[in-house]
């Protein structure tokens, strides 16, 4: 497989440390705040990822963590712990803040259908090993203390700020007419910070350079470490972790250990919407539950992200979105038609052919650095074959490992469902001769949960996929 490796700004061919074996590192969500369509398309692309190895039978280990203390409201060490402002905002716990938009960021990546991570690790219950970490660092003489806490010494590494190419000249050149506190370089980052003495912290701990809390990047180097060791095959986020956050996470970890920490980075391009930046001045956060709310299927949501490639910037529209929804709804309309059929028919050298060009060319999508645009148009040209029905059922229930559009299920279930869909009609007839209209409607509304429609005709009632 080949892919795109932001520390060398190449496509590269993947091979993994461990032969058969990949480790992957998910940043995961600072949970002060709802999640919206924007996170949902980074999860998506890394799900996809992942998706993709497991289906060229890598064994992959997936780590996330759920960030609930330390990330600053200001990238540049000042400003406000996030989660402790929501909490005083919402004027409840640092902690119930934190549990309630945890599950709403399950909630979004259950209804992207994005597979859950093996390990997820919450930043709170890893403050030891941050320590550890942070104590590791300040034995190499990376470390040193001001008012305010301790702070990597950035100019102490050679290769500090690769993966971002920054220009360390030009920064300190912008540092001297900007003056930063006690940093000694503009890069420089808190490693820990001091609880402040005039205000009390919901969330601070003890440690060996006072009371305090930990800075975000060594949240993510400590927890990653710990489950991945100290060097693994990928680490995934958004595009706008490359500057800072991830840089310091490089950092941090190969100061410790002197090892590569991470062989390939993985960055998902931003998403807009309706060609603006999603913002909160703008207020158009737009949340997945929303998509659902207006009638949307979120897996319409999941195939019109997969009609753009990860690394390319994405402008969500609402036209755009019905564009998706029916391309997936016709879809699965098509695959629900090929459940029903169980034998195999002999295939001509013509169909087995072009069968075996299919899978090739879908193998080829994939494996070329994601391209799921290409993947999805393989999956039409399949679908518009003549290749026997039971053999695209085949097909399609192992490309879907990959799509994650939940098409293997609806060929799968298309005869359970029809027939207890069928069931469920003759008894809304009958009630509706007996005139027991609610319970008639009640019927309905389990009907349309199965995905299906009815209609009620001259004729009778007509049941149809949604
Ligand atoms: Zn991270």
């Amino acid at each position: 497989m080949k892919i795109y490796n932001t520390l060398s700004r190449k496509v590269e061919e993947f091979k993994s440390l461990e032969k058969g074996k990949v480790g992957i590192y998910i940043c995961g969500p600072t949970v002060y705040d709802y999640s919206h369509i924007g996170h949902a398309r980074t999860y998506v692309n890394s799900d996809v990822l992942i998706r993709v190895l497991k289906w060229l039978d890598y064994d992959v280990k997936t780590v996330m963590n759920i960030t609930d203390v330390g990330h600053l409201t200001d990238d540049a060490d000042e400003g406000e712990d996030k989660m402790e402002k929501k909490a005083r905002v919402e004027k409840k716990s640092a902690k119930e803040i934190a549990e309630f938009y945890t599950k709403d960021f399950w909630q979004m990546i259950k209804m992207m259908n994005i597979n859950k991570p093996d390990v997820v690790c919450k930043a709170t219950e890893y403050i030891k090993e941050m320590i550890e970490l942070i104590k590791r660092l300040e034995e190499k003489g990376l470390v040193y203390k001001t008012s305010d806490g301790m702070y990597f010494d950035t100019s102490k590494l050679k290769n500090y700020g690769e993966l971002a190419r920054l220009d360390i000249e030009g920064l300190k050149e912008g540092a001297r007419v900007e003056k930063k506190l006690e940093k000694k370089n503009p890069t420089d980052f808190a490693l820990w910070k001091l609880s402040s003495k005039d205000e009390k912290r919901q969330m601070e701990w003890d440690s060996p350079w006072g009371v305090g809390f930990p800075g975000w990047h060594i949240e993510c180097s400590a927890m990653s470490m710990k489950h991945l060791g100290d060097s693994f095959d990928i680490h995934t986020g958004g595009i706008e972790h490359i500057p800072v956050h991830h840089t310091n996470e490089i950092a941090q970890s190969e100061g410790a250990t002197g090892e590569q920490f991470v062989k390939y980075w993985f960055h998902s391009n931003h998403l807009m919407v309706e060609g603006k930046k999603m913002s909160k001045s703008l207020k158009n956060f737009l949340r997945v539950e929303e998509i659902k709310k207006k009638g949307f299927d979120c897996l319409s949501l999941r195939y019109l992200f997969l009609t753009g490639h990860y690394r390319t910037k994405m402008n969500f529209t609402w036209k755009g979105l019905e564009a998706a929804e029916e391309g997936y709804r016709k879809l699965k309309s098509i695959v629900s038609e090929w459940g029903g059929i169980k034998t195999r028919t002999n295939l001509s050298e013509e169909k087995l052919q072009k069968l075996q060009g299919v899978s090739l060319k879908f193998r080829e999508a994939v494996e070329n650095d994601l391209n799921m645009p290409q993947a999805l148009a393989v999956v039409w040209e399949m679908v518009k074959s003549n290749i026997p029905e039971y053999d695209k059922w085949e097909l399609i229930e192992d490309w879907d490992r990959v799509l994650g559009l939940n098409l293997g299920q609806v060929a799968n279930n298309k005869q359970q469902i029809t027939n207890e869909v069928e069931e469920l009609k003759k008894k809304r007839e009958e009630l509706r001769k007996e005139k027991k209209w609610e319970e008639a409607d009640e019927i309905k509304k389990q009907v349309e949960e199965k995905g299906f429609k009815m209609e009620d005709t001259a004729a009778g009632t007509v049941v149809k996929i949604k």
